[in-house]
């Protein structure tokens, strides 16, 4: 199998999802294309060795329809990749199904196992708002798969990048009938797709002016912040901290629900984070039955003790 990885950067820095990404991809195949949105230096794309890059696509387009149409899809038909692997983030899954469709791949989201390639492709994918795993088989010699955070670890290699140009097929008759696509800068240091650990909060805080201790307990823990779904529909927090079945899934390793009940529909979105600590002043809070570790106490009271105590 030829394979494809869809990296993602932040200021210049490959993200550890897709690393994970790359270590998957060198199980299957050791040469690895790669190619991104983000316009890195020469620096940096040479520095994609290590993580097992072999051939790294210039790409000089953003990831719009037209641009799909025209420069990555005669690319991959080009190099006859046809195993591609995304990690899984909100700005991958328009242009995963994309390429779907267009190329015919079969599409595997929340893929979380190694895949096995036997006659079949064999793999594991988290469904049910992954309080299920399903074994899936893909009579088909090409793929993309969306991989689930943390299903592997990054490793390292020594490798040197061979750099190639995109294809790019000037044909007018590949065009289409997207109007705009608008993207937003997401605010906060730390974004929660990336964070290792993530502090959330819920009603139980009362009123945004009371997030301050959360973001306080966030910068020291170097976390990323999230919310209930009632506290970013009252606007006290952005919608994009949302976590649950109508929200964001993550996975960090450590989940810090303070205030929060722990309905179904938010557990969907967090159930497979490593270690979830709930903080609640109600014993028969849900959420506990689902978490590894539990404070019953105010979070008033406990938030500026846990604030101390990490000082
Ligand atoms: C179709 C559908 C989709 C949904 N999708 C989502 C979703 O994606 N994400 C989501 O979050 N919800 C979602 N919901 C809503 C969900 O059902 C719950 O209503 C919601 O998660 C509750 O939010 P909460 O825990 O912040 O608030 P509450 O249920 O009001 O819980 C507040 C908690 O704070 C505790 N508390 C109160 N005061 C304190 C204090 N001083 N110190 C410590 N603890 C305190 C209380 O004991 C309580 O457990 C969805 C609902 C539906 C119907």
């Amino acid at each position: 199998m030829s394979v494809l990885v869809f990296l993602e950067f932040n200021n210049n820095e490959l993200k550890e999802t897709s690393k994970q990404a790359l270590t998957y991809a060198n199980g299957i195949n050791k040469n690895v294309y790669a190619i991104s949105e983000s316009k890195i230096s020469n620096d940096v794309v040479e520095s994609l060795g290590k993580f097992g890059v072999s051939i790294y696509l210039i790409n000089a387009v953003d990831f719009k329809e037209n641009n799909i149409l025209k420069c990555i899809i005669p690319t991959i038909e080009e190099f006859k990749i046809n195993c591609i692997i995304f990690p899984k983030t909100n700005s991958f899954s328009y242009l995963s199904s994309i390429l779907s469709t267009k190329l015919n791949f079969p599409l595997i989201n929340n893929v979380n196992s190694v895949a096995r390639f036997e006659n079949k492709i064999c793999l594991k994918s988290t469904i049910f708002s992954g309080k299920a795993e399903a074994d899936i088989e893909i009579d088909s010699n090409s793929c993309i798969l969306v991989l689930n955070k943390n299903i592997i670890n990054s490793a390292s290699y020594k490798k040197s990048v061979i750099i190639k140009n995109l294809i790019n097929k000037n044909d007018n008759s590949l065009s289409n009938n997207v109007v705009s696509l608008k993207k937003e800068k997401l605010e906060g240091d730390i974004l929660l797709n990336d964070a290792d650990i993530v502090v959330s909060a819920g009603r139980g805080l009362k009123g945004p002016e009371n997030w301050k201790m959360i973001e306080k307990l966030a910068k020291i823990l170097n976390a990323g912040t999230a919310c209930s779904k009632p506290v970013s529909d009252a606007g006290w927090r952005p919608h994009h901290e949302h976590v649950g079945q109508t929200g964001l899934k993550i996975s960090p390793n450590i989940y810090i629900a303070v205030g929060i009940s722990g309905a179904i529909q938010h557990l969907a979105g967090v159930n497979s984070s490593k270690i979830i600590v709930v903080i609640n002043n109600d014993s028969e809070a849900p959420f506990f039955k689902h978490a590894d570790y539990g404070i019953i106490g105010d979070a008033f009271d406990v938030i500026p003790k846990f604030i101390d105590a990490l000082k």
